[in-house]
């Protein structure tokens, strides 16, 4: 029998994987276990994070904790704005916080990011949607509306609480677009300029678990176990956006957000397809797995597909972007060289943005 061709072509040079160093509770009630790891990592004073959505939560949270929670900080906004960040570091020390509890979306964690980046205050993270930040050492910072990211190991939750009950209420539009994100993840770790053989499983394991989750998430948004398959999926998904590099993708969705105040989850599900598109001659091992992932024989149109079938947008032209804008976020993309499995062309990069602009299945 041949053996895997990743672990072929992986072992013929030399591969690095480095495992996040995050514990993880998965499951049903997860939840209730948190005065119990806070206890665990000796912490005493937990500083609950939310977004002013999700107050409720962050009361949760600090009933729980009872005289462990400090107190809540429910300030969180996309992005990570550096004033913000400074405000809650300021309210972190006034509290003698020796710990935050950031529970949320990708916005809250990246404020518990922002808060460790500068004082080392540990995090524990409850996620509570599919964007998988809470999986990475990546760290995003906005000053001027200019979003800066960057690697730091001690942003990267000490540990991670899972609750697929802490998800029902995300509606089904969100999550949807939320998977979409998570699967970007996955898709960019298949390609990404150093792949290796765990990474890939993980990678394959997570597209597959979201994209048998997603669907039956829209039919009943409530059903816990359809939940429990997209958080299984996020948790995977992030985990080798943690551990490997991104391409075109990310890069675009990166200046489409940062520019243009775009929607994140919205601009990731809609760039996808396109992306997948550009790369999909130069990635036929990723392509193969994402196929296989998805039950399609075509990762890129059965991407499409899918995004189309779910509902969620496929269209930049639906979500704020100008077409007159496309030249100069093409130009934006192209002005720092990063890796991508096909080389990067100022035309390629236009022709995939007017796709995605127009919502065009794509075409290989
Ligand atoms: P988000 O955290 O901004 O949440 C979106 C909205 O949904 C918020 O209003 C929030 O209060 C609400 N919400 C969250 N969970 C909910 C739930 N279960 N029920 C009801 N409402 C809920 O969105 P996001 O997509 O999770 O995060 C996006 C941000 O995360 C971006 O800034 C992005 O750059 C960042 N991100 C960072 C990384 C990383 O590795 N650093 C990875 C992915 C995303």
């Amino acid at each position: 029998m041949q053996p895997d061709a990743d672990l072929r072509q992986s072992t013929r040079g030399v591969f690095v994987y480095e495992a996040p160093a995050s514990r993880v509770i998965f499951g049903i009630n997860a939840l209730d276990r948190l005065p119990r790891e806070i206890e665990r990592l000796g912490l005493k004073r937990a500083l609950v994070l939310s977004t002013p959505q999700q107050q409720p939560l962050a009361r949760t949270v600090a009933g729980l904790l009872g005289a462990t929670c400090a107190g809540i900080f429910a300030n969180a906004v996309m992005h990570v704005p550096v004033e913000i960040a400074h405000q809650a570091r300021v309210e972190a020390a006034r509290l003698g916080a020796d710990c935050v509890v950031a529970a949320g979306g990708g916005s809250t964690i990246g404020l518990g990011k922002a808060i460790a980046l500068q004082s080392g205050l540990p995090v524990v993270a409850v996620p509570t949607t599919y964007a998988g930040s809470e999986m990475t050492p990546i760290y995003g910072l906005t000053e001027a509306g200019r979003k800066v990211t960057g690697r730091d190991r001690r942003v990267l939750p000490k540990t991670v609480i899972y609750d697929p009950l802490l998800t029902l209420d995300l509606p089904p539009s969100v999550s949807v677009t939320s998977g979409f994100n998570a699967i970007a993840h996955a898709v960019e770790a298949l390609y990404a300029e150093e792949p290796n053989p765990v990474t890939a499983l993980m990678a394959e394991e997570g597209i597959r678990a979201l994209v048998q989750g997603l669907p039956s998430l829209v039919e009943d948004p409530r059903d816990p176990d359809s939940r429990g398959h997209c958080l299984y999926g996020a948790w995977l998904c992030g985990a080798v956006l943690g551990t490997t590099g991104m391409a075109i993708h990310h890069k675009l969705c990166h200046v489409l957000g940062g520019t243009w105040n775009l929607p994140h989850a919205d601009t990731h599900t809609i760039v996808l397809p396109h992306a997948m598109a550009y790369n999909y001659a130069a990635a036929p091992q990723a392509m193969a797995r994402i196929a296989r992932a998805t039950g399609t024989t075509n990762a890129a149109t059965g991407m499409f597909d899918l995004i189309k079938r779910l509902k969620a947008p496929t269209a930049l032209g639906d979500i704020g972007m100008k077409h007159a804008d496309l030249p100069r976020a093409a130009s934006l993309a192209m002005s720092e060289p990063y890796y991508n499995p096909r080389p990067v062309t100022h035309e390629g990069i236009a022709k995939l943005l007017d796709d995605a602009f127009f919502g065009r299945r794509p075409v290989l």
